[in-house]
């Protein structure tokens, strides 16, 4: 490479403002992306810094007129080099372009500043004080007599007026500041997002064995020449977050930095609430509510070294600490980690990536990790802690699995069994309350026979097709397609069709079988206003109604003492969702649906209805078992060749014209063909995306799959420069997507 693509101001609005800079030959090996390096600038004779943001062969412009970087400014390495340096590997690594993926990293900086109101305070004893102006007023330095008669009387002074008025310019308050007489302070524009006024500290909790043995094995892991990242697989309840409190304790007792990523729907008070209690104001947290302005000043405070603790969702993996010790995934199987934009990149590898860059350790934790990362720890890629016993020793809930194919032959065509029924009549007498899930994810349109429980699939793909129009039904992965069957092709019943319940209906079902009986719902519709998902939290706990009948949203979050029963009302929505990770997400699900109930001191039980109970998906949850899981998943995947057997990277194109949309992904896939001629490249499609269209743009994908992750980043470097010089892609969108 023989330029280097250069930005001088880091500011979120100049980001794409770069220069191209030649590399001097003594220079090319050693230049890379993050680098702050010194240039030439203008018509200055001074050198400038900069940072270096990518390196290419082709000059942008004429190439006479592209200058020479001078030198490497090393030991210059600053927090925003190595984010950069972060942002480099992503585009690389997940395809986009150095924009997008700098905007990522770094903080987005308001357009209008955040007010910043600086106040000079008198920094020694008043007594001091006193004796220093005697002194000064015999001098000649006018200036600082002034202002530190200012201060005497009035302790704090406002900066601005205080150099207009007083005349302290910034020399002045430079040289009393080094002098140690006064002290610059912020306002409180910046305070903690979480009013903890109300929050008392709490001392450490005494840790049992088990979460102490956990403890050193992963300090013992951190004494190792370079450590391994390390997962721990706890049961719900065995207190993760006690262990992740211990290690953020030791990390900063060494001066060093914590991220704790949670997703955003656990991102709850509650949970905030507990780092608070027991670090005060080293923490600090960020998450979507916040506007831009109060998520940049907490980004602010993390880069000044005014707290040492970030929680946040996914974003605040990115918090520019100079010193990080520890970043902590909380909830690693959760998809949330996943970026739905470009880059689209996976918070545990990026992760993983930002602490090999600075020599961070990485600690994640679930009770059902994903199989992506199980899979690491079974070749030891990671460290492997467990935790096997819930706190207190807790039973785990009680579950029972109800076959809606019986229902059926029973007569019972209502979305609840009779065995549900009753259990929540139960409840209803002895004054306790019952949630009801409905596991409906993203775009579940399969078609199912309610008599024996088929399921309609891809022939290729061994993934539910989905029903378009009510007519066709459609593989997205292969394009596969075939017409809607009028009668069940397995048992012949006509009982054959869409599962279109949705929460609305559940809850008048509810209402209808138990009369007087109140229920509260929580879904995407009710919790759309500000402060509406706390509100309906709040009134359940009040026991304002017997029934919650929600989505995802009910799975995570608040104890409810009260709740002791826990309904799934039909776990296939989730199993038959139309991609690979259908049944690893449903296992997922129902074992934190399941150890919702009994928190308190009741025991809890839970009772998941299905077509299909003998799925090992849901055999595995009810018994809380991931070891039979994983193994029975991972088989499905090897046979599939579905991540993590192999690796796969969807190719997204959307345009506003479909037959231009149509073309250019045939030619891509030709492309490919053309390109990369080994039978080890599996390519699939192209087909219209699960969600075909949107706001009418047209969405197509090619999946490839390989077993090799490096070969499948070289044909997208390969296909990036194809899509950039061909004109057919002009007005197409191209994303890669891998996992
Ligand atoms: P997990 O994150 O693994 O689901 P938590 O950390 O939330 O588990 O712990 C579950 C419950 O048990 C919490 O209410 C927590 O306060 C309590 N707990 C866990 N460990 C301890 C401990 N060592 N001492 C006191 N309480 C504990
Ligand atoms: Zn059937
Ligand atoms: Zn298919």
């Amino acid at each position: 490479m023989i330029y280097a693509d250069i930005i001088i101001d880091i500011s979120s609005d100049k980001l794409d403002r770069s220069f191209q800079y030649r590399i001097p030959e003594r220079l090319e090996k050693e230049i890379k992306a993050g680098m702050v390096v010194a240039i030439p600038f203008g018509n200055s004779s001074q050198l400038r810094k900069g940072y270096v943001t990518g390196l290419s062969d082709k000059p942008k412009i004429a190439p006479e007129k592209i200058k020479e970087i001078s030198k490497i400014c090393s030991g210059e390495e600053t927090t925003e080099s190595r984010l950069i340096a972060l942002a480099a590997w992503m585009r690389e690594n997940y395809g986009s372009t150095m924009i997008q993926a700098l905007r990522t990293v770094l903080p987005v900086q308001e357009k209008i500043r955040a007010k910043e109101k600086k106040y000079i305070c008198l920094a020694i004893s008043e007594d001091a004080g006193c004796q220093m102006l005697k002194e000064l007023e015999q001098t000649r330095f006018k200036a600082r007599t002034r202002l530190l008669r200012e201060l005497l009387e009035k302790k704090r002074l406002d900066f601005t007026r205080a150099s207009k008025e007083l005349g302290a310019t910034s020399a002045v308050v430079k040289k009393m500041k080094e002098q140690g007489i006064i002290r610059i302070e912020y306002d409180e524009i910046m305070r903690n997002p979480l009013n903890i006024d109300d929050i008392t500290e709490e001392a450490p909790m005494l840790l049992t064995d088990e979460q102490e043995a956990a403890v050193r094995q992963i300090q013992k892991e951190w004494e190792k020449p370079s450590p391994r990242p390390v997962l721990i697989e706890g049961v719900t309840g065995s207190g993760k977050t006690q262990v992740y409190m211990k290690l953020i304790e030791k990390t900063i007792s060494q001066g060093k930095e914590a991220i704790v990523l949670i997703p955003e729907i656990a991102l709850t008070y509650q949970t905030v609430r507990r780092f608070y209690a027991r670090f005060g104001d080293k923490v600090s947290v960020i998450n979507s509510r916040q506007s831009q302005g109060e998520r940049y000043d907490q980004l602010r405070r993390a880069k000044r070294g005014e707290i040492q603790i970030m929680i946040g969702p996914r974003s605040a993996l990115f918090t520019p600490f100079a010193n990080l010790g520890l970043i902590i995934i909380d909830e690693e199987h959760e998809p949330s980690y996943k970026s739905e934009s470009s880059p689209r990149y996976h918070t545990r590898e990026t992760a993983i990536q930002r602490a090999a860059f600075e020599h961070a350790n990485v600690v994640m934790g679930s009770a059902t990790p994903s199989v992506e990362a199980y899979s690491k720890a079974m070749k030891e890629e990671y460290g492997l802690v467990r935790l096997n016993v819930r706190y207190g020793s807790r039973p785990m809930p009680q579950v029972s699995i109800v076959d809606l194919r019986e229902e059926l032959k029973a007569g019972n065509r209502s979305v609840l069994s009779r065995e549900l029924r009753e259990k929540m009549k139960s409840r209803f007498e002895k004054k306790e309350q019952v949630m009801l899930f409905l596991n409906r994810r993203g775009y579940a349109g399969f078609v199912s026979c309610r008599s024996c429980g088929h399921v309609m699939k891809c022939p290729h793909c061994d993934v539910s097709l989905s029903e378009h129009n009510n007519e066709r039904l459609l593989c997205h992965y292969c394009g596969y397609e075939t017409g809607k069957p009028e009668t069940c092709p397995v048992c012949g019943s006509p009982y054959i069709g869409g599962f279109k319940a949705g929460t609305q209906q559940i809850e008048k079902i509810v209402r209808e079988t138990f009369p007087g009986i109140r229920t509260l719902r929580m879904d995407f519709d009710t919790t759309r206003t500000k402060g509406s998902y706390e509100k309906i939290l709040a009134a359940f706990a009040a026991h304002e109604a017997e029934v919650l009948i929600g989505t995802q949203m009910i799975v995570k979050g608040h104890d409810f003492p009260d709740v002791t029963l826990m309904g799934v009302v039909a776990a296939d929505l989730s199993l038959n969702a139309e991609d690979y990770r259908c049944a690893e997400r449903t296992f997922q699900l129902l074992c934190q649906a399941a150890g919702r109930g009994g928190r308190g001191e009741k025991p809890g039980e839970a009772v998941i209805q299905t077509y299909h109970p003998d799925h090992y998906s849901i055999q595995a949850a009810a018994v809380q078992d991931y070891q039979a899981f994983y193994e029975e998943e991972m088989s499905y995947r090897m046979l599939l060749d579905y991540p993590p057997a192999a690796h796969m990277l969807a190719v997204l194109g959307s345009g506003p014209e479909d037959e231009k949309l149509t073309q250019a992904m045939h030619y891509l896939k030709l492309y490919i063909e053309r390109i990369y001629k080994e039978n080890d490249l599996h390519v699939i499609g192209p087909a219209y995306a699960a969600v075909g269209k949107v706001k009418d743009i047209y969405r197509q994908v090619i999946y490839l799959k390989h077993k090799d992750y490096k070969t499948l980043v070289h044909i997208k470097d390969q296909m990036e420069k194809y899509i950039e010089i061909n004109s057919g892609f002009r007005k197409i969108y191209i994303q890669f997507d891998f996992s």
